[in-house]
């Protein structure tokens, strides 16, 4: 049945139009008393329903079955009553209490749709409910009062109390449902009580004498807001009748500065073209003047309350950080300027505490945004705690923090509040994924007691400082000392110089070769860039090419590398500089990696050289393989299906370079120069080394030693079953023109002592730039 119902909600105004036009027709009492209480009698299953599926709450429910019994019985009241005027005491009080119900059950969906604005448009509708009071005072009660004679109370009471709730109805109707989406309910709910108002004006209007002896057509009118109120609740889109309004601003605004412009004006308009009656006259007159006044100054206090209200969330809004709650930029700035103000009075030293998170892209790029926000968050919640009372925390940026310290007791105390800051890091951040770990890297800046510095400049100072504990490994605290500046200003330079390197001609490439160790055949060389500046300088890529990463200059001047290396090999390999199978390894960064078209530039650099993909090394590192694994895992597999072998360089210094090797295509493994290094005489190296080697003969990869530097260490490297080497031993890294008699001379002496033949090692120092 209540399926039925709520696909024929339109049925019950159409039904009770219907009946309406029948009562109206047969001009029967008893017959339009009867039909109207049947009508009303249906409100119990009809609420019952509604309250069963949720839709209506119960003391709602009980309310519109109250106030629809309410006018059923003052009808039946009224019809009971023999002619005259509109009935008894009993029917007043009826007609009274339904009414007032009306305004409560409006005044209850009123709140639910506008919460805090709903005070404000209750105050607009006393205005314009006592604007009406007084219009009706002097235009319908005072006249009906000489007419009614004895009964005064009874006249006041029925002549006036009826518009007046109708206009705040009415009102509420304006202000309600003018902004709203027009659903079935909320078009059958406006109609009903519409409908109520006006059947109230109508039996006001018959009650003063205004319509004769015949009260039908506010009966009727009644029937048809019972039935639009039963569709009201009945359609499914019910639930938009008491959904919560946004705030802001709305259309009904106009509506209600007219209503109560009008209600201020009507009033005065009709009480200055009429004269009071008599005393008692001038009395209500004055009072209800008085009281309309006292109203209009309430509603402007009230006004102007929430505009101040308005005006502080505006301003907590724009000074707060909508996700943790943290104070903002704008509001940091201000409380480090107050508190240098104040530094000038004491012996404080204001402190700043730059927190900035290490890699959280990867947070966001592989968990999502969701789990960043949440991160950010927990972090917020930790640094709040583990502060003192007098500091703020400020987040300023994506994944930037700041803590003001006001009052900074000495150097030592604030060194170790950012370790203690450092140290919350260390616990795991719960996510639904599982727990991740992030660091920090803090910068520390003092403010001297009566510096002159602004609150900028004590911040830059942090971010500076905060850059060179990101510079020194992360996850680590440097405190700020002028010369910082010195070396972001240097950064700052090569990182503009960068720029036009390319254009400039100033980017060399170098090449060092690798060795067979058992032939002592040079089968390969590394590629690896130089830059020499205008003014000569020469700046190592260990210097630029994170600067070169980190802005992306890399992408082209990484490509620029690829060809130049290529072009070179294959020029050595036409010119019998080396073996015509001889390869070449070219470093390739994560960011280069990360770049969709990577493998097509690789490929175009292979055809334009017309070197063998199978004589191309690309070097990558673990970064990638680690923050963007399918990223990574991706690009790799096109490579190789180029033909194109790829080498993890720099094994062992990693974290997890071993499960690499087990995920990722690739084929060479570099052993680390800092396990190199100590091979020869520390048991731990060698120790590491053996059991690298061993992994990598076991799954079949080609291995490359790098940085060899003596004999002892080659040898070793030879007994532990390393094949290939590279280092300053056999030849410094090289220009172009250098490398024929370097191969020659390393290949005319074959194989290394203990290696191979013996023969006494060749050093090949790196040459100077030419300037
Ligand atoms: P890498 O790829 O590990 O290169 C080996 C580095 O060790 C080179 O430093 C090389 O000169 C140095 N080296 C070689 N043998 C010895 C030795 O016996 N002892 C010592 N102490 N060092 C030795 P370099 O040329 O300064 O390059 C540093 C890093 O810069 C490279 O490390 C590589 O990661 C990066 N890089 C160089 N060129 C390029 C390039 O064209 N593209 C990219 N993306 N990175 C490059
Ligand atoms: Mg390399
Ligand atoms: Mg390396």
């Amino acid at each position: 049945m209540a399926g039925r119902l709520r696909a024929q909600s339109w049925w019950f105004p159409a039904a009770a139009g219907v009946l309406a036009l029948v009562c109206l027709l047969s001009r029967s009492l008893a017959f339009q008393t009867v039909t109207y209480v049947v009508v009303a009698v249906m409100a119990v299953p009809i609420v019952a329903i509604s309250i069963r599926r949720k839709t209506v709450t119960t003391p709602l429910g009980l309310g519109m079955i109250g106030l629809i019994g309410c006018s059923a019985a003052s009808t039946i009241v009224r019809a009971k009553t023999p002619g005259g005027f509109g009935g008894s005491d009993a029917a007043e009080v009826l007609s009274l209490v339904s009414m007032l119900m009306l305004v409560g059950g409006v005044a209850v969906v009123a709140h639910n749709r506008r919460g805090r604005n709903f005070w404000g448009l209750l105050a607009d509708g006393g205005i314009v409910a006592l604007g009406s009071w007084l219009f009706a005072w002097v235009t319908l009660v005072r006249p009906s009062l000489d007419r009614a004679g004895s009964d005064q109370s009874l006249t006041i009471f029925r002549s006036a109390f009826e518009p007046l709730g109708s206009i705040v109805i009415f009102l509420l109707i304006i202000v309600l449902f003018s902004d709203t989406e027009r659903t079935k309910s909320v078009v059958y709910f406006s109609g009903a009580v519409g409908l109520a108002i006006v059947s109230g004006v109508l039996r006001a209007l018959h009650d003063s004498g205004h319509m004769g002896n015949n009260s039908a057509v506010a009966t009727c009118t009644s029937l048809v807001a019972v039935g639009m109120l039963y569709g009201a609740i009945l359609d499914p889109s019910v639930e938009t009748l008491f959904e919560r309004q946004p705030d802001g601003p709305s259309r009904p605004l106009l509506g209600r500065i007219v209503a109560t412009t009008a209600a201020l004006l009507v009033p005065i308009i009709v009480m200055s073209a009429t004269t009071p009656k008599d005393g008692s006259d001038r009395l209500v007159r004055t009072l209800s003047v008085g009281i309309l006044a006292s109203f209009v100054t309430l509603r402007i206090m009230q006004a102007l309350r929430s505009n101040r209200t308005a005006q502080e969330e505006l301003l907590h809004v724009a000074q707060t950080d909508s996700l943790t709650g943290l104070p903002n930029r704008i509001l940091l700035l201000e409380h480090i300027n107050a508190t240098l103000r104040e530094s000038w009075k004491g012996e404080l030293h204001p402190t700043l505490f730059f927190i900035d998170l290490d890699r959280f892209k990867n947070i966001n790029d592989s968990l999502g945004h969701a789990a960043g926000d949440s991160v950010l968050c927990t972090i917020a919640d930790r640094l709040r705690l583990t502060v003192p009372a007098r500091t703020t925390v400020a987040r300023i940026s994506g994944d930037e923090y700041v803590v003001l310290d006001p009052a900074s007791p000495s150097l030592e105390a604030a060194m170790e509040l950012a370790h203690q800051l450092l140290v919350q890091f260390r616990e795991p951040l719960p996510l639904p994924a599982g727990d991740v770990f992030v660091t920090a890297s803090i910068g520390v800046a003092r403010s001297e007691p009566q510096s002159h510095r602004s609150a900028d400049v004590l911040l830059r100072h942090a971010d500076t400082a905060m850059y060179q504990a990101k510079d020194a490994g992360r996850n680590c605290v440097a405190l700020f000392d002028e010369t910082m500046h010195e070396r972001v200003a240097h950064r700052l330079t090569v990182e503009t110089a960068l720029f036009r390197a390319l254009d400039r001609r100033e980017l060399r490439m170098y090449h060092q070769p690798i060795l067979e160790m058992t032939t002592g055949d040079v089968v390969g060389f590394e590629a690896l860039m130089r830059w020499q500046q205008g003014d000569g300088t020469i700046v190592s890529p260990a210097e630029f090419i994170p600067i070169a990463e980190e802005t992306g200059t890399i992408i082209p001047i990484g490509a620029w590398a690829l060809n130049e290396a290529l072009n070179q090999l294959r020029s050595w390999c036409d010119d019998g500089v080396c073996s015509p199978t001889a390869n070449m390894s070219v470093n390739v960064s994560p960011r280069q990696l990360a770049d969709p078209s990577f493998p097509s530039v690789v490929q175009e650099a292979l055809l334009s050289s017309r070197v063998s993909p199978h004589q191309l090394w690309l070097e990558v590192t673990e970064g990638i393989m680690i923050t963007e694994p399918e990223l990574a895992l991706a690009t790799l597999r096109r490579l190789r299906s180029l033909g194109v072998r790829v080498a993890l360089d720099d094994f062992g210094t990693g974290y997890s370079s071993l499960s690499l090797l087990q995920k990722f295509p690739l084929q060479r493994i570099k052993i680390d120069r800092a396990f190199v290094q100590g091979v020869a005489d520390n048991s731990n190296d060698r120790a590491l080394v053996r059991t690298i080697i061993a992994m990598a003969l076991s799954l079949g990869l080609d291995m490359v030693a790098e940085g060899v530097e003596t004999v002892q260490q080659l040898q070793v490297l030879s007994e532990l079953g390393c094949t290939k080497a590279q280092g300053y031993l056999i030849s410094h890294p090289l220009p172009p023109d250098a490398m024929r008699s370097t191969v020659a001379a390393l290949e005319r002496m074959g194989a290394w002592p203990g290696v191979g033949r013996s023969r006494e090692p060749v050093l090949v120092p790196e040459p100077e730039l030419a300037g």
